[in-house]
């Protein structure tokens, strides 16, 4: 069996959300237009640190084939309005970040990491593993509306899993990071930086043989206090048995890449 961060995250929002998800395969037909942008924004980055390439340019052009694609774009969250903030954020990114990054090797940008845990596999694609300011440092790139709470970052469970990742995977760290690219009028960039002790991976890795150990039977309960979360749950037709909303909202594609299917 795998488990990744994002299924882990998944479960724990709600295990029944998890078997729509991952096993029944299902989706919702229109996108939000926030993962979009956070998912550009990432392709952008990518092009850059594997590439070279302007990271505002890159994102212009990703930007630009997701015009005509079904998303549920809204009076305040325009394709035009996301381009612009978008292109702003990583001019920012390339004059003012930039230059902190070094020893950054292609192979390092959203690399594959994988460990085992007593017959368990994980898996992880964190964003970049290179020098920042000096110190080996796991950077994950973040978009968000308003900037990110540092209790909650020092208690976030996906740069525990990539600290735990990096060192069953023998690759040295110093550090694990947030660089958050926050979408304000006038953007702006933050950064967390964080490390993990031995008893908070201890526990993180108990996390993950009992998220398993359900998974493997069949444990997915609702947990109706995650179904108004973010302005409401995808997948609310398919337990309210809502045939109508579920033909207008959710579909069940034929191929899944395996990428989604893992992850
Ligand atoms: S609607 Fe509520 S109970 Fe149903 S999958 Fe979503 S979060 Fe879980």
């Amino acid at each position: 069996m795998t488990l990744s961060h994002s299924r882990v995250n998944r479960y724990d929002f709600c295990p029944r959300s998890y078997r729509y998800y991952y096993i029944d395969g299902w989706r919702p037909k229109t996108k939000k237009p926030a993962l979009l942008f956070g998912d550009a924004v990432d392709q952008a980055l990518q092009a850059f640190f594997r590439a070279g390439e302007d990271p505002a340019s890159a994102f212009e052009g990703v930007w630009e084939k997701l015009k005509d694609s079904p998303v549920a774009w809204g009076k305040r969250n325009t394709w035009e309005g996301f381009l612009e903030i978008g292109k702003r954020l990583l001019e920012r990114f390339l004059a003012e970040e930039a230059s902190r990054f070094s020893e950054v090797a292609p192979e390092n940008v959203q690399r594959r990491l994988t460990a085992d845990l007593e017959g368990l596999t994980v898996i992880g694609y964190p964003d970049l593993y290179c020098k920042v300011d000096g110190l080996l440092t796991l950077v994950d790139f973040k978009t968000a509306a308003s900037p990110y709470d540092t209790e909650e970052v020092a208690l976030n469970e996906q740069l525990t899993a990539y600290w735990w990742l990096l060192s069953a995977s023998g690759l040295p760290v110093e550090r694990v990071a947030f660089c958050v690219l926050l979408k304000l009028k006038e953007p702006k960039i933050g950064w967390h930086f964080s490390t993990r002790s031995e008893g908070e991976v201890a526990e993180y890795l108990e996390k993950l043989r009992i998220v398993a150990a359900d998974v493997e039977r069949g444990r997915f309960p609702r947990k109706s206090a995650s179904c108004g979360f973010m302005g409401g749950c995808d997948f609310k037709p398919l337990c309210l048995g809502n045939e109508e909303k579920i033909q207008m909202t959710l579909c069940l594609p034929k191929e899944i890449s395996e990428e989604e299917i893992v992850i």
